[in-house]
């Protein structure tokens, strides 16, 4: 992973040289919601090839996400155990999920909360207020460098963010990864949330060669993420609710990434004036909702969990992580 350039990187700059990638966050998931833990077991259980998963392994190794501890049993030669950092991206996998159910027709496991029993459909609140919040009752507010150049890198990897080919319950859609698993289209989008909306606004924004931007754009329209209104891409409500993802993506990258003074930004809960401190809460008992008191249910009889379509057995537990912290700026979230 990049180390050194990214060292002058924002905060969620160097987030997304780890996360922007499918792999990375599948192999994450499996071991947030599945305990997986071992080489083999993420072989086993995602359509990866050996190569990549030795290469995506050393890389969450490298970024503090994993770290390797020489396995009992004497036959695995590793064990890969979820560092503080790497437990941290626990919210981001439950956003995703979330977003993907509502908005990504996902037909997938549905989130218990142990705490009341009921079906958790996490919903984005503010841990100052305790009210639910969402793109538009936010304000962003960056720091006086914080630039779209201070998230850019060439990618050093290919395109990952394909196929349909997946994978089980939990697999990934195109949805998500359309705008995780490659870097313009979440700059793309992360602009759009900021509040650009011309095509030209966006090119300056970015420094984007126009053929690229045109592509993205095009594929934000296509999955219903942007529309076209009078010359101006506007966020669709699909594309604003995933607010949710990057408020908790952009709090865990300015949590755990020091970065350039003035890179950062503020998000502030309007109706409260806090900084941004997300939560996710049960829409059922409106209680905040933490890794060890999740679970999803288990799969009808006869069906192989794990296998294709089927809803898959998950059983959550870890270390609890509470969302304390900031960030700040400028520009409405009026789409
Ligand atoms: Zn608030
Ligand atoms: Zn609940």
């Amino acid at each position: 992973m990049e180390v050194d350039p990214n060292r002058r990187l924002s905060a969620i700059g160097q987030a997304l040289a780890i996360l922007g990638d499918r792999w990375v966050l599948l192999i994450l998931q499996r071991a947030l919601v599945r305990e997986v833990r071992t080489f083999a077991g993420w072989r086993d259980t995602l359509p990866i090839s050996e190569s990549v998963l030795a290469s995506r392994l050393k890389d969450l190794v490298g970024a503090g996400m994993l770290t390797p501890v020489p396995h009992r049993d004497g036959r695995t030669r590793h064990e890969y155990r979820l560092t503080a950092r790497g437990s941290g991206v626990w919210p981001l996998i439950v956003a995703i999920h979330s977003w993907e159910r509502e908005w990504a027709g996902r037909d997938c496991p549905t989130l218990i909360h142990e705490s009341c029993g009921g079906e958790a459909g996490p919903y984005l609140a503010c841990g100052t207020c305790g009210t639910p919040m969402s793109a538009r009752d936010t304000e962003t507010v960056r720091g006086p460098h914080a630039t779209f150049a201070g998230i850019g890198l060439p990618r050093r990897r290919r395109r990952t963010a394909r196929p349909d080919d997946d994978l089980d319950a939990l697999g990934y859609r195109p949805d998500s990864m359309e705008i995780l698993g490659d870097r313009w289209s979440t700059m793309v989008l992360a602009a759009a949330l900021l509040g650009t909306r011309r095509f030209v606004a966006f090119q300056a924004e970015l420094g984007v060669a126009p053929s690229v931007l045109t592509d993205r754009l095009r594929r934000f329209v296509e999955r219903g993420v942007l529309r076209q209104a009078a010359g101006d891409y506007r966020l669709t409500e699909k594309g604003l609710a995933f607010f949710e993802v990057c408020a908790v993506l952009v709090h865990w990258a300015q949590e755990e990434f020091t970065a350039p003074p003035g890179s950062g930004l503020v998000i502030t809960h309007r109706p409260c004036g806090a900084a941004l401190t997300p939560v996710l809460a049960c829409a059922v008992c409106d209680r905040p909702l933490h890794r060890r008191d999740v679970r999803f249910p288990p799969p009808p009889l006869g069906t192989a969990a794990g296998s294709a379509g089927s809803p898959a057995v998950l059983v959550s537990s870890g270390r609890t992580r509470a969302f304390p912290s900031p960030c700040g700026s400028r520009r409405a979230h009026d789409p």
